[in-house]
């Protein structure tokens, strides 16, 4: 397997050395909104600790950051009145992957309404705004 890039752009965020809309953080995750979103409200999480993906990280990365999935999937389904989330988790190049920093997403869903197309930029106001709905719903 490849290894680990510490110059990957999440890994970059986690250092603060390019700006992102963090929503959340605890010793061992970081929550912040992803910057192309597919669905209002669509967040990354990810460990602060070096990973690819789901296919390298130790069972303790994985439990940690599933248990702050859970607990923002509460908060951005309130956020948004959402009727359901869905979980995005790609693994190396050929499974969908971009950023070789484990994450997963999560995007609150409602009923009919399909996801929007992948690689469009956001307004960084309207993300703002809607950072702050989660954040107040947490
Ligand atoms: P993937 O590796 O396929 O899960 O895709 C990476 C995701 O990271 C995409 O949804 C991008 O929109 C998102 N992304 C890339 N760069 C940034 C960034 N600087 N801040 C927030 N999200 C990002």
């Amino acid at each position: 397997m490849t290894p680990y890039d510490q110059d990957n752009i999440f890994a970059k965020i986690l250092r603060d050395e390019i700006p992102s809309i963090r929503l959340y953080e605890d010793a061992e995750t970081l929550v912040f909104m992803d910057i192309m979103p597919r669905a209002d409200g669509h967040c990354l999480v990810i460990p602060k600790t070096p990973c690819r993906n789901m296919l390298d990280a130790t069972a303790d990365q994985l439990a940690a950051c599933m248990g702050t999935v859970q607990r923002l999937s509460h908060a951005a389904m309130k956020a948004f009145d959402a009727d359901g989330v869905t979980l995005q988790q790609f693994n190396e190049t050929a499974g969908g992957q971009e950023v070789f920093h484990l994450h997963f997403h999560i995007l609150p869903r409602h009923a009919g309404v399909s996801l929007r197309p992948p690689g469009n930029m956001a307004d960084m106001d309207v993300l703002n705004e809607q950072a702050e709905k989660i954040r107040a719903a947490l």
